[in-house]
């Protein structure tokens, strides 16, 4: 089954279920300021689970387009390195404003995957919340899964990998207990079972979480009840699509494989010498490309502050790993062109010309100081004795050669090295104050009037643009 097939099957199936199919909505989320870019299916419905919103349905089914870059979900240093992290993905689901619950929601998701997916049930494991009994009942009672293969987790306690299941959109929102649903990819691949302490390996693959929202969690975290119960689940179609592809890491999955020989063809038309083809900048390339394209098609465009600032970190990324592979002029851009190939039908947004043109754009700038700051950051690496990339010199990239500081970090954390981010946050303090003292200088001297304070305000705070809150930029 194709990446297309697959998703037109979980739609049409949730459909005969009397689900109402609703389009995606953008990743930039509407009217959200909680929230940098749609991270789940049901962003787009927080406002009907909490009963402020009517819709003429009661039971809805998407294909969603997420970006983790930031926020609470940020998958951004996972790219590249596992099997199952994207930044830009689609996740299946389903939903429940106040009708069915757990019941339904099981017995669903399971018929799905073992009936029409053929999935053998021997290979599906699952989690339930801690304490929710009844959940654990109707997967052991009802559905038959044998105690073996169902695993209570109960509030995060220091785990590696928060498999907590109690899933929460953001620090306030929608909230509630769940349950998971792992795929086992067999014992060639490394990694343990849910819930145990090498869970974190790529073995059992999570493709599914079903969340049974219950509560919101409002700013000072207390949790209030939601009007009804309701359901909420997603699946990563990229995950499922390997798993039904017979395949274990998501990049070899027919969408991916063709995105990935669009990269190597674009980074070797301005390379000397061939790419190897199994590299994992590759990867990175391939997957920075969607959250670049479907970001631009929704509106951003690269900048310095908030979700532009995520766009051109994203962006600035996939060129460096371009640039590792010998690429010398843009090519990331060329790699819309398969981006609409793959995906122009689901997504017609996609098949904008200002996409190409933007990221070109991008591109050409940081073409422009990339090679001075590459030298000047291998300079570093070579006499840094320590294990840590200074801080400085962090912030001499940022500031002079337009590196954002992960960038260098993920340049680091191939050579070993770890970053100093304090000290590249007291030199961008010291860097702001010393704006802050021209400035004043300039108006009390009459040469220049500053209406508005839009410095730089670093990784953990609400970027604010006179009295419109722009963006929550934090990971
Ligand atoms: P993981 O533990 O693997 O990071 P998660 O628990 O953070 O996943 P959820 O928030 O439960 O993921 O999202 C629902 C589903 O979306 C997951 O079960 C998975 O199939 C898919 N998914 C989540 N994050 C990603 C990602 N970065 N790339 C691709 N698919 C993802
Ligand atoms: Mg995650
Ligand atoms: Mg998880
Ligand atoms: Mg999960």
């Amino acid at each position: 089954m194709k990446v297309a097939d697959i998703r037109r099957t979980f739609l049409k199936f949730y459909e005969s279920k009397g689900h109402t199919i609703v389009h995606s909505s953008p990743v930039v989320p509407g009217n959200d300021p909680t929230l940098l870019f749609t991270n789940a299916g049901m962003n787009q419905f927080k406002d009907v689970f909490l009963g402020f919103d009517k819709r003429p349905y009661t039971r809805a089914t998407t294909s969603q387009k997420c970006i983790r870059a930031g926020g609470k979900h940020n998958d951004l240093d996972n790219v590249g390195y596992t099997a199952r992290h994207h930044t830009f993905f689609e996740m299946l689901g389903n939903f429940s404003f106040g009708d069915y619950f757990k019941h339904d929601a099981i017995h669903f998701a399971w018929e799905l995957l073992t009936k029409h997916f053929m999935l053998p049930a021997e290979k599906l494991w699952v989690t339930v919340y801690a304490e929710d009994d009844e959940a654990y009942d109707i997967w052991n009672k009802e559905v038959g899964v044998p105690a073996e293969r169902i695993v209570r987790i109960g509030d995060n306690k220091g785990a590696r990998y928060m498999s907590d299941n109690f899933w929460m959109m953001g620090d306030t929102g929608p909230c509630g207990p769940c349950s998971e649903i792992f795929y086992d990819h067999g014992d060639s691949v490394q990694g343990g079972p849910p819930g145990s302490p090498d869970e974190d390996g790529d073995r059992y693959i999570e493709i599914w979480n079903l969340v049974f929202m219950q509560f919101y969690r409002d700013e000072k975290g207390v949790m209030h009840k939601l009007p009804k119960p309701s359901i909420d689940t997603g699946m990563g179609l990229e995950r499922i699509a390997a798993v039904l592809q017979g395949v274990h890491n998501n990049y070899d999955i027919d969408l991916f494989k063709n995105l990935l020989a669009a990269a190597k063809a674009a980074v070797e038309s301005v390379s000397v010498g061939e790419v190897d083809a199994t590299s994992p900048s590759l990867k990175v390339i391939a997957d920075h490309i969607r959250a670049c394209a479907f970001s631009v098609a929704d509106g951003i465009v690269p900048g310095n502050e908030g979700r532009a600032y995520v766009l051109r970190r994203i962006c600035r990324r996939a060129i460096r790993h371009g640039y590792k592979l010998g690429a010398r002029a843009p090519f990331f851009y060329k790699l819309v062109d398969a981006v609409v190939a793959e995906m122009g039908e689901a997504y017609p947004e996609l098949k904008n010309p200002k996409i190409a043109a933007v990221l070109e754009d991008e591109e050409r700038r940081f073409f422009a100081t990339i090679t001075k700051g590459m030298e000047l950051l291998e300079d570093a690496i070579a006499k840094c004795t320590n294990g840590c990339l200074d801080g400085e010199i962090l912030f001499k990239l940022h500031d002079t050669y337009g590196f954002p500081a992960d960038l260098t970090g993920d340049v680091c954390r191939e050579r070993g090295l770890t970053i100093d981010t304090e000290g590249f946050d007291r030199a961008m303090e010291r860097q702001r104050a010393a704006a802050r003292a021209s400035a004043k200088f300039k108006m009390a001297a009459g040469l220049e009037y500053s209406g508005a304070d839009t410095v730089f305000t670093g990784y953990d705070t609400l970027v604010e643009t006179g009295a419109k809150v722009i963006g929550l930029y934090r990971d």
